[in-house]
């Protein structure tokens, strides 16, 4: 799967390849002794960690005695030797930066950040041996519904991350032809990206839902067919099932959230063909974290924020690493025949807007704008604007956008944001803020609190003008 001139560097990796593939092949069919598979990668993953400055103080003396001793412990005593250690925060990870590798930067492939807009970007290079396998992990899944007479669009514009090349490597391992090109996060001109779309039928695309709004909004814009898709293959936000339906209507495909995962954890859950992410339990650890404390998924209904720790990443292990993201296991059988459980991701811990008592989550905004079939304008896209008691939703749409259908839509949000006031405007743009969830999430990119003053310099023009005329038209009533 790699071009590789030395001998040496390309048996390895064959052999790896040879190897994982055949381990998973036995996971999906049920055959593999996963507890045994799980406690010895943990030995190594956890061996591997002592070569790494950034657990010297996170791995406890005891702990450490044990795995140097060249001593093999049984599986019990690995899985309690592992329960002494700490977590591992983001904002830890970020600033240790280089010191989280056990090797030295030349030794990797390519070098990747994730996006750090919780801190200082992660270090999240890709090295021979993690690319092989995860891109097995993903291509095995993907390969249940994806055929090599597909083409795909590639739509990340995310060049310091790894989500991009990964996917690629994917659909170079299914031998799906792809094109990955870019478009500028400033002008967002997609002109060339449609041409492309339709010349080379493209029947899927893979990528962040909000990039693939903000391309069908442009297409209207500017007069265009919309793009129309077989296949979405979406990841990297928070897609809960309203947002897949509004993305389904738009294009016309049969949409997947299609992994879960982080530039610096790698991809714990893919999706199958009945649209389920399937945990990848033969290259990852996974437990819950909530105020009942902490404890292993083992695939029994459960929910928590995720804390993964990695079984195949020896060049940059993550033991027990706090994602931040809620999820929900859930034990209910799939029909496409995996007993791999199923992961339901819930969204950021930090994405919840609080106005009043109110939690309002991207979820509940998203069934009120898009649960239904559109009556007088498809909504494309969102922001939120708060200013003092008020909530200003900024919307796109293909309608007139006249105030009858705004006041109709106002109503519909209405009962989520308590004695806040709720307007609707629609503008023929939202700022690029609003197509940046895979950077920011929900909350940073669709909330704009403008009770905080540098808060207002986010807002371009003509945004800014209309957000103020109709916060003033309202406080003059
Ligand atoms: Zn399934």
């Amino acid at each position: 799967m790699l071009l590789l001139r030395d001998d040496r560097a390309r048996a390895e990796c064959a052999s790896l390849q040879q190897q994982h593939t055949e381990l998973v092949g036995a996971v999906h069919r049920g055959e593999a002794d996963l507890a045994r598979v799980q406690s010895d990668k943990l030995f190594a993953t956890m061996r591997a960690a002592l070569g790494s400055r950034m657990y010297d103080s996170m791995i406890p003396p005891e702990v450490r005695e044990v795995l140097a001793s060249g001593r093999v412990p049984g599986g019990t005593e690995i899985h309690a030797l592992f329960d002494k250690l700490p977590f591992l925060g983001k904002q830890e990870l970020g600033e240790r930066g280089r010191s989280a590798f056990t090797r030295s930067v030349s030794e990797f492939l390519h070098y990747y950040e994730s996006s750090g807009t919780t801190g200082s970007p992660s270090a999240a290079p890709k090295a021979i041996d993690d690319l092989v396998v995860n891109t097995i992990n993903i291509g095995e899944m993907w390969g249940r519904f994806l055929r090599p007479e597909d083409v795909g669009l590639i739509l990340i514009n995310a060049p310091f991350a790894p989500a991009a090349y990964q996917f690629e490597k994917i659909l170079e391992y299914l031998q799906v032809m792809s094109f990955r090109p870019w478009v500028d996060n400033i002008t967002g001109d997609y002109t060339r990206v449609l041409r492309l779309v339709e010349e080379l039928e493209a029947n899927v695309f893979i990528g962040p839902p909000s990039r693939l709004l903000e391309m069908v909004q442009f297409a209207y814009r500017k007069g265009l067919p919309a793009p129309r898709f077989d296949r979405l293959l979406l990841m990297a936000e928070q897609t809960g099932e309203s947002f897949v339906r509004h993305l389904e209507r738009l294009t016309g495909a049969t949409a997947y959230v299609a992994s879960y995962g982080s530039s610096e954890t790698g991809t714990p859950a893919v999706t199958c063909g009945h649209r389920k992410l399937h945990l990848q339990p033969q290259s990852f650890l996974l437990e819950l974290v909530d105020d009942a404390g902490v404890r292993r998924v083992t695939g029994a209904a459960d929910r928590g924020e995720l804390v993964i720790t990695t079984l195949d990443m020896p060049a940059r292990p993550l033991l027990r690493y706090r994602t931040g993201d809620l999820v929900e296991i859930d034990d209910t059988p799939c029909p496409c025949g995996l007993s791999l459980p199923v992961l339901n991701t819930l969204g950021r811990s930090q994405d919840l807007l609080v106005l009043e008592e109110n939690g309002i989550r991207q979820g509940d905004l998203e069934a009120a704008l898009w649960a239904d079939e559109p009556v007088g304008g498809t909504v494309f896209n969102y922001m939120m604007v708060v200013k003092n008691h008020r909530v200003l939703v900024l919307v796109t749409t293909d309608g007139d956008g006249s105030d009858e259908w705004s006041a109709g839509l106002a109503g519909k949000l209405r009962p989520l944001f308590g004695s806040y006031e709720v307007l609707v405007r629609a503008v023929p743009t939202l700022p690029p803020l609003a197509s940046l969830g895979q950077y920011l999430g929900w909350k940073l990119s669709r909330v704009l609190d403008l009770n905080e003053e540098r808060n207002w310099g986010r807002l371009p023009e003509p945004i800014l003008a209309i957000v103020q005329a109709t916060l003033l038209e309202v406080a003059e009533r």
